[in-house]
């Protein structure tokens, strides 16, 4: 029978649908989603229920009745040997419950349910034949997906030799640090290109670059937590896999619990939410998992998802604000960056009143305007960013915002150059530039000149005492005596601060100049392979490309820069001045390959250690396979403390988690 609402219905549901394979197609295909992820699964509620109240309005290219989406062109396909799944869906309390409850009825038998975090990243497929990884697969449809073996290889976490000679396709997902993603989407931001949406589509991207090398760039780990089951391997349960693929050689996430009850599962998504921010992964939620293999296969699976397992998604982080002024800056390379300045508003544990508009093409298809209300979330979980403008509440009066034709610090004409988004002030004397440029040196990642940020440089500019990074080299404690509020103990600080930067490593101070595309990470391969910065300056760009993580894009900006006179003469006044210009860390050679006591550890790090900053003890232990985290709790397997431990020391002591001192921690290493 015709209901008199059904047409308005079918067409809500046709305009769902297409609006749902429009998005589904920017973010599997194309890695650029236009709306967040909760947006994209509200809408996908809408038509799920409409879809269960009407079945027979169902489509076959409704984005519920299939798994994963196109596959992308470029790519081999590879048929998989059982299709990958995708997960329905729980967003509160009472979902989790109605879960529990259907699985318990259907089983009508006590179940037990292995929870696992949700990675944001890219579910993959690894084939291994004798123990030997032969090949790896996107998850594509789910029952084809794209052969990007060449491209897995480059993942150190995924082993090419199995600790067992087996015959198996193991499943988990491919994902991009934390720090990593921060760091591609800094140097973007730098260049004046959009940045990433989120880690997923920059995991996806990378596994799915051309060049191999491009893949290695993003540096993207794996964690396993799934498998095709055959004669040969089948564990009894989901807890059980997980200590299998362990054994195997993969690495697996250990945070995770078996639970018995529906309020033993939520009591567990809450631990893991709160831990959510310092975990170095990113995660978008909590996988509930029927732990015993048996009534995995009693309860079987729908067309898209198992019907033994659903996904809790955490709460959407999205606040609603409203832009009042854009504020362009200029950073040390001249870009000329806008930022929204908006109503205050809570967002994701922090109040937030800025957001990066990137570049004057987001701007432009975003076409925000001021008064405007808009949707803002933080990317990756950070950088607060604008989503959507709310068009039905634009004030009549607005109009597209202007694009400055000019440098808002020192007036000359902007440029883009060759096909950049960015617009530049090319002006090498503009203060903006300056003032970016010496408080990048003196920053805490760069020459960690305590007491020395923005304000000061900006003053000590203004009042003539320096004009590039080796004038600071000169400063008297006189000099900073003329600045205005000054008094001898902030001036001695300041002179001393100065003096004792001189003793840094010398990928401190290559990061410091800010040189183009030259990360903290790319100084620290570049410093710890050349050693000296006149090794750097010689260097051609091949012999620079040779660093694995190196690419032509950083040692052509490095040989364009030490090519300058003025740049030479720079490091000459530097030298002179007494700063050290030597590799002072841990040299490449003294680290061993990946080490099976690091690997798979979280470690904590306290207290100042003699031999190591804590950054350098850092990067050693990553290097190692470890994951060091900022803050103790019981996840962690170990910490690390330095003379004059605190507050992490005594709660680790509590928790009965080992210790380590420096002795200890340099034999280990
Ligand atoms: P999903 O991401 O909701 O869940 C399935 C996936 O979870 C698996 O494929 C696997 O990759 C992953 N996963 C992570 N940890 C896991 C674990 N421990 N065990 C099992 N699986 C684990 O489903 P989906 O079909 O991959 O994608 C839907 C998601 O994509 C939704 O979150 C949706 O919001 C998003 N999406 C967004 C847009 C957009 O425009 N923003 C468009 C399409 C889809």
């Amino acid at each position: 029978m015709m209901t008199s609402k059904e047409p308005a219905i079918r067409e809500r549901m046709d305009e769902l649908r297409e609006t749902l394979n429009h998005h589904a197609y920017q973010y599997y295909v194309l890695d650029k989603p236009e709306i967040s992820d909760q947006e994209y699964d509200i809408l996908y509620r809408e038509l799920e229920t409409l879809e269960q109240a009407h079945p027979e309005l169902i489509a076959d290219d409704s984005p519920t009745q299939r798994v994963g989406d196109t596959i992308a062109s470029g790519f081999n396909k590879i048929e998989h040997s059982q299709p990958m799944y995708s997960l329905g869906n729980v967003f509160n309390a009472e979902e989790v419950r109605a879960f529990v409850e259907r699985v318990e009825k259907q089983l009508a038998e006590p179940v037990e349910f292995l929870c696992e975090c949700k990675i944001d990243g890219l579910a993959i497929s690894l084939s291994y034949q004798d123990g030997k990884f032969i090949r790896g697969a996107t998850r594509g449809d789910g029952t084809v997906g794209e052969d990007i073996t060449t491209n897995l290889r480059t993942i150190k976490s995924i082993p090419l030799k199995l600790k067992e000679p087996l015959t198996v396709d193991v499943r988990g997902e491919a994902y991009i640090p934390k720090g990593v993603f921060a760091q591609i989407n800094e140097a973007r931001d730098a260049n004046g290109e959009v940045p990433l949406a989120n880690p997923r589509n920059a995991a996806a991207g990378g596994l799915r670059q051309l060049d191999p090398k491009e893949t290695a760039k993003r540096q993207l780990s794996v964690f396993m937590y799934g498998a095709v089951y055959t004669d040969v391997f089948h564990p009894e349960s989901q807890a059980e896999l997980f200590e299998s693929l362990k054994v195997l050689g993969f690495r697996t996430n250990s945070l995770r619990k078996v639970c018995r009850t529906a309020d033993e599962i939520l009591a567990f998504i809450a631990e893991v939410e709160s831990q959510r921010q310092e975990l170095p992964y990113e995660i978008d939620g909590v996988v509930i998992k029927v732990n015993n293999v048996r009534q995995q296969n009693q309860l079987g699976y729908t067309v898209k998802a198992p019907r033994w397992a659903t996904a809790y998604k955490f709460q959407a982080e999205i606040a609603e604000t409203i832009v009042n002024e854009v504020e362009w800056t200029v950073g040390r390379t001249g870009v000329v960056t806008p930022t929204a300045l908006m109503d205050p508003v809570a967002l994701a544990g922090t109040v937030v009143q800025r957001a990066t508009l990137h570049n004057v093409d987001f701007i432009e298809s975003l076409d925000v305007r001021l008064g405007d209300k808009v949707h803002i979330h933080k990317a990756g979980d950070i950088i607060p960013e604008i989503i959507y403008v709310d068009l039905d509440e634009r004030p009549e009066s607005s109009e597209p915002l202007t694009i400055p034709k000019h440098c808002p610090v020192c007036d000359s004409e902007l440029v883009r150059l060759n096909e950049e988004v960015a617009i530049r002030c090319i002006n090498p004397l503009c203060p903006a530039q300056k003032v970016a440029l010496i408080s990048h040196f003196t920053s805490r990642n760069a020459m960690n000149i305590v007491g020395i940020g923005e304000k000061v440089v900006k003053k000590l500019l203004e009042y003539h005492l320096v004009s590039d990074i080796a004038d600071l080299y000169q400063l008297q404690i006189e000099d900073f005596l003329q600045l205005p509020n000054t008094k001898e103990k902030s001036a001695t600080n300041y002179y001393e601060a100065i003096q004792s930067s001189k003793d840094r490593s010398l990928e401190r101070l290559l990061f410091g100049l800010g040189i183009r595309h030259v990360g903290a990470k790319a100084a620290r391969l570049i410093a710890q392979h050349f050693e000296t910065i006149e090794a750097i300056m010689t260097a051609t760009p091949e012999e620079i490309e040779t660093i694995e993580g190196v690419g032509p894009m950083i040692s052509q900006s490095i040989v364009n820069y030490f090519d300058e006179e003025d740049t030479q003469i720079l490091i000459q006044r530097l030298q002179e001045a007494g700063v050290n210009t030597r590799y002072l860390g841990i040299k490449p050679a003294e680290i061993a390959e990946k080490d099976s006591f690091w690997v798979d550890k979280t470690v904590v790090l306290t207290g100042t250690m003699e031999k190591y900053t804590r950054a350098e003890a850092k990067n050693i232990l990553e290097d190692k396979g470890a994951t060091v985290t900022s803050s103790v709790s019981k996840n962690t397997d170990l910490l690390i403390a330095g003379e004059a431990a605190g507050s992490k020391l005594t709660k680790a002591q509590n928790l009965g988690i080992e210790i380590f001192n420096e002795a200890q921690f340099l034999e280990q290493i």
